[in-house]
């Protein structure tokens, strides 16, 4: 049993899928992923926003797969990423013509890591089992996994009508909720049973099955993991935007997360506007770290501030440092290996700033309203320099920047050994 004092490393067994190199499941960490909103037949946008995704730390990046244009540009995407060391797979989002195009394009399926597939929309009535056999066909022979992705919005209609029928008859009938989860587990297994039939390996099926609400997702995926050992893709779809969409997200992948269940996470985030797309990366790395699961980058602790600080010099200060960390994160990750485990405190006045700086590895406790405007830094737990002036801020960036040269540096490492 799950329990409070539990480790949250306790994962559930499932079997171990290589997306392009990548694991998901068995026992691998669990994997960040996104997806691109560009056409992808713009070659130029789209590897654009695969390498920004990439550079943010996704670790797998979808793509839509929708009409030929699409298909066409595929491998010219994968070859143009190649060029730039950019090595992130490529999952194809395929979606009611996806067996043709892979068939009419062998050069996608080819540069194609995975295909997502789903059994909604593959096909109607008799075509539907035709043309999901196809892709997965597909799939054995260009030796790729595939991820039957379940959507709520798209699921089998005649299943769950049927499941709905049966449920009429009994004599007492589950709820219309209950009965519509229940379709969503059963359209994901049946038809990862099918993919079997046809001769996909296990170790080639990725199961996802999504649905908008928090409740709804933490059920379908309890049941999932309880019927079957096949990795699990975690996402909560249509999630919405801000706020809204990144509390929903974390609260259900939280809970499943931290029964030892999901392999990949998605954070589907709705941009705003000329957003920025790798925030979906940025939080479900998040989310990750702040569980104790990954480490990725430098944690930043700050206080939320209150009446004891009137001035922002406190939270301009946590946001530079934050920013400034994942900034170089992408370049420090070989430089410095093991930064990511550095954690930084800036703290807003007297009363928590000494105590929360001692326990960062470096951490600054900056002067609230009323008090002597120094501020103490701590390195190691130990007070190692006072701060004062008008320069408090700039000056500690630069002490931040010389402990991670000192300690994470060549001449640091070697120092440990
Ligand atoms: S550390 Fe000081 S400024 Fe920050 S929240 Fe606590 S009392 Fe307020």
């Amino acid at each position: 049993m799950t329990g409070y004092f539990s480790s949250p490393f306790d994962r559930r067994h499932s079997v171990g899928v290589d997306v392009g190199g990548v694991m998901v499941g068995g026992n691998a960490p669990v994997v960040v992923q996104s997806m691109t909103n560009t056409d992808t037949a713009d070659v130029d946008q789209t590897v654009a926003q695969v390498a920004a995704l990439a550079k943010a730390g996704s670790e797998i990046v979808r793509i839509t797969v929708d009409r030929d244009e699409s298909a066409a540009a595929v491998a010219g995407i994968r070859e143009r990423l190649d060029r730039l060391g950019i090595n992130v797979p490529l999952v194809g989002d395929f979606h009611y013509i996806g067996h043709k195009l892979l068939a009419d394009h062998p050069s996608c399926a080819e540069a194609l890591a995975k295909y997502r597939i789903n059994p909604g929309n593959v096909g109607f009535k008799e075509k539907k089992d035709k043309q999901f056999g196809a892709i997965v066909e597909m799939a054995i022979r260009y030796n790729k996994p595939v991820r039957i992705g379940v959507n709520w919005g798209s699921l089998d209609q005649e299943l769950l009508t049927r499941l709905m029928d049966d449920n009429q008859k009994q004599g007492s009938p589950l709820t219309a909720n209950q009965v519509m989860r229940e379709a969503i587990v059963q359209s994901a297994l049946l038809s990862a049973a099918a993919a079997e039939e046809i001769g996909l390996p296990r170790e080639k099926i990725i199961l996802s099955a999504k649905v908008s609400q928090v409740q709804d997702l933490i059920a379908v995926y309890a049941e999932l993991a309880k019927r079957s050992d096949h990795a699990l893709h975690l996402g909560l779809t249509e999630a919405g935007m801000g706020s809204k969409g990144i509390v929903a997200s974390s609260a259900a992948m939280g809970i499943l997360l931290q029964q030892g269940i999901g392999d990949t996470i998605r954070v589907s985030l709705t941009p705003e506007p000329n957003g920025d797309r790798t925030r979906e990366v940025q939080v479900a790395q998040e989310l990750l770290q702040t569980m104790g699961f990954r480490q990725f980058v430098p944690i930043v602790a700050a206080c939320p501030g209150c009446g004891r600080t009137t001035s922002t010099v406190f939270q301009e200060l946590a946001q530079n440092i934050q920013n400034d960390l994942r900034k170089n994160m992408p370049v420090w990750r070989e430089q410095y290996p093991g930064v990511e485990e550095l954690k930084v405190a800036v703290m807003g006045c007297i009363v928590n700033g000494p105590g929360e700086s001692k326990h960062a590895d470096i951490g600054i406790s900056l002067p609230g309203t009323g008090e002597t405007p120094t501020a103490p830094v701590f390195i190691d737990g130990k007070k190692a320099a006072t701060l004062r002036g008008p320069d408090i801020a700039e000056e500690f960036e630069r002490m931040v920047a010389a402990y991670i040269e000192q300690r994470f540096g060549r001449g640091g490492r070697q120092a440990a050994e």
